[in-house]
């Protein structure tokens, strides 16, 4: 997805801006942990044009003064964004602040809108040339608070989206990335899982810009690492920044089949975590979830099953996901990792014959009859899978209303007995039929 990050001083509006542009699709999905609650990232859509948003204003960065917290900022919507959007308003006229934006920008080769904020009546049309002088082109006047331009400015956004698409794959390439916390040990196992006896087919650099994509072969097999951009590329100070890093992972996260996320044996499972892997989840990927650093453990032979049983309690949203316990730094057991991947790419591709599906279907609707819901009750005539990557299926029924979610837990329960889906997650989708 086009990334587009707004960035301007405080109070020109820019969180104002941000929940206008991505009204109130923010969706909190069952007991899904999804960043998509975060309000400083969040998918939108304009003209039928998706992209990723991000308020750059609720990326703190420590204690940094003022002036250096812009500064920051707008470095990292520099490395990050495709188009920025640099948001100033027209009451404070032009200021030092964003003089210094202005020319950080100017600067960067990106795709830059200037936006005029809180011109909420016609009497300030005039004012907005002075914005000129930021050597910026052509300012957009907005109103956040009265809506008033938003649709020039969204028309602006989706035409400089980049023509370029992303690096294609072969359909059987493996593309996994891995996702976690700094310092959990992420590089440390790109590095071991890249050990001298694969074979590297090549370094595939500028992807998108700063990530590099690393193809090798195991056995017959081919696989790409996808770098969770930057992770090779260390040192600056917002690398260290939570909310940084999520983004970072996102990006990684929609270009893979498989994301593995790695938690520190030594630190255990945090909020962060669960998040990531909800959002993984909600993309339709599938996950692997690896315990690093098990070196460093005092085990017992119960040590692993208690590990396994609180990894599970955390993460009851993907029962389907293998757990795997190594140490990159001894090697040990890294190789272990093969066999889960190559188990939940099968599963993420996996296509079951209709007329099998539908026995299993009928049986299911046998076994446990569909309660009367909303008013009426549901019938499923028909049901056929039409994708893979994550495999979806379409149920046609009477009435999508009469399908509650625990009747499509159970459906999905059942499939997942009959058809072996571990590693990814599947999708049940109720349609009317005609
Ligand atoms: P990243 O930020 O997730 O990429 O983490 P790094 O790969 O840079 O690792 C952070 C630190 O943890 C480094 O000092 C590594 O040497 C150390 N580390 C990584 N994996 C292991 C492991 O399996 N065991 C131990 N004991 N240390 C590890």
């Amino acid at each position: 997805l086009p990334v587009v990050a707004i960035v301007g001083r405080p109070n020109c509006g820019k969180s104002t801006i941000f929940n206008r542009i991505v009204g109130e699709r923010v969706s909190i999905v069952e007991d899904t942990p999804g960043v998509t609650r975060d309000r400083i990232y969040s998918n939108a859509e304009w003209l039928g044009k998706e992209f990723r948003l991000i308020d750059t204003g609720g990326i703190e960065i420590g204690d940094a003064p003022f002036l250096q917290q812009i500064k920051e900022q707008a470095e990292i919507a520099i490395e990050e964004a495709d188009v920025i959007v640099f948001v100033t308003n027209v009451r404070d006229g032009v200021t030092i602040e964003d003089e210094t934006v202005a020319k950080m920008l100017y600067k960067s080769n990106k795709e830059i809108i200037l936006a005029v904020n809180k011109v909420d009546d016609i009497s300030f049309k005039n004012d907005i040339y002075e914005f000129y002088s930021l050597g910026i082109g052509e300012p957009i006047a907005i109103s956040s608070t009265h809506g008033i331009g938003f649709g020039d400015l969204l028309d602006e956004v989706v035409n400089r989206f980049p023509e370029k698409p992303d690096i294609v794959y072969d359909e059987d390439v493996v593309k996994f990335c891995l996702i976690g916390r700094p310092n959990v040990g992420k590089s440390s196992l790109t590095n071991a899982i890249l050990g001298e006896e694969r074979v590297i087919v090549s370094d595939i650099a500028g992807t998108t810009r700063d990530a590099i994509d690393t193809k090798f072969k195991k056995d017959d097999d081919e696989f790409v690492v996808i770098d969770t951009a930057g992770m090779r590329k260390k040192g600056k100070v917002y690398e260290k920044t939570e909310k940084y890093s999520v983004l970072r992972a996102l990006k990684a996260i929609d270009r893979a089949d498989i994301a593995i996320i790695v938690l520190n044996a030594e630190e255990g499972i945090i909020e962060y975590d669960k998040r990531i892997v909800g959002y993984a989840h909600e993309a339709g990927k599938a996950i692997i979830i690896c315990v690093n650093k098990w070196d460093i453990i005092e085990k017992d032979n119960k040590t692993m099953k208690e590990w396994q049983e609180r990894i599970r309690s955390h993460f009851k949203f993907i029962e389907y996901a293998p757990i795997v316990f190594l140490s990159a730094l001894t090697k040990r057991r890294v190789n272990s990792l093969f066999e889960p991947l190559k188990l939940a790419f099968n599963n993420y591709t996996r296509r079951v014959k209709t007329h099998v599906l539908n026995d299993v279907i009928s049986d299911a609707l046998a076994m446990n009859p569909t309660p009367t819901h909303e008013g009426g009750k549901l019938r499923v005539y028909y049901t056929t899978q039409v994708s893979v990557k994550p495999p979806t299926f379409v149920l046609f029924v009477n009435n999508p209303k009469f399908m509650h979610f625990s009747y499509e837990r159970y459906l999905e329960n059942q499939i997942r007995k009959s058809f072996d889906f571990e590693g990814t997650p599947i999708k049940l989708i109720a349609r009317a039929r005609d």
